[in-house]
């Protein structure tokens, strides 16, 4: 099985779950949204989970927001690793209301206040980011299947995320290196500006997934 393949495989165990108990929005409905109440939310201080989505250790977080979200997107993730002194932001993943990945998109430094590293870098320690405290994927899996029903969402949200962070590996490290790329053309253009700091950049680059495309998905 690829590799590919099989975070693909992991990702549908997950997804398969969760369209079960929120068939509209799907991950969307574990995190408590609903495009019915908030459709015209705009309050980036409103994070979802409200406490964050941590692993037990602390080392990986991200929370589920929504500001300037395009008509399509119901809002977007921000994903973090642990990394001293401060953490590491990888990149902002944005949802459509289905609850799938719309698109990928990098912040200035500013904007979460991270370590900043280059692309390779920035990648390479999110290869450690997981919510779940097994080891093992499929033992995650096993105990996330005989969790009881109330408490089973936010682990499923964990397993889903991981398995679609690495299926999007490619659009990632694209996006990871534009960053970079943009950055530098930016540093020609503003020369002797801190521009991590720049408050006047705040995007500094856009991938846009297919994901129905991605995961052979059927759109009916
Ligand atoms: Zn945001």
């Amino acid at each position: 099985m690829s590799t590919l393949v099989l975070h693909l495989w992991r990702w549908q165990q997950c997804e398969q779950v969760l369209r079960l108990r929120y068939p509209k929005h799907g991950v969307l409905g574990a995190l408590g949204i609903s495009r019915a109440t908030h459709r015209s939310l705009r309050d980036e201080q409103l994070h979802f989970p409200e406490l964050d989505l941590k692993s037990k250790n602390d080392k990986s977080l991200c929370f589920f927001h929504r500001h300037d979200a395009k008509q399509v997107e119901a809002g977007h993730f921000h994903f973090f690793q642990h990394h001293q002194p401060e953490d590491v932001h990888l990149l902002a993943l944005a949802l459509n209301w289905h609850g799938w990945p719309h698109r990928l998109f990098s912040v200035n430094r500013w904007v979460t206040g991270e370590t900043w590293m280059p692309a390779t870098q920035t990648w390479q320690h999110f290869k450690k980011w997981r919510i779940r405290t097994e080891r093992r994927w499929v033992d995650a899996w096993r105990v996330c299947e005989h969790m009881d029903r109330s408490t089973q969402d936010l682990p499923l949200v964990g397993l889903w995320l991981e398995s679609l962070l690495a299926c999007l590996e490619p659009q990632i490290k694209a996006c990871l290196r534009a960053r970079d790329r943009n950055l530098a053309d930016w540093i020609d253009r503003k020369p002797g500006v801190n521009l991590l700091e720049d408050q006047s950049l705040e995007v500094l680059s856009e991938q846009s997934i297919c994901w129905t495309e991605t995961a052979g998905i059927v759109d009916r």
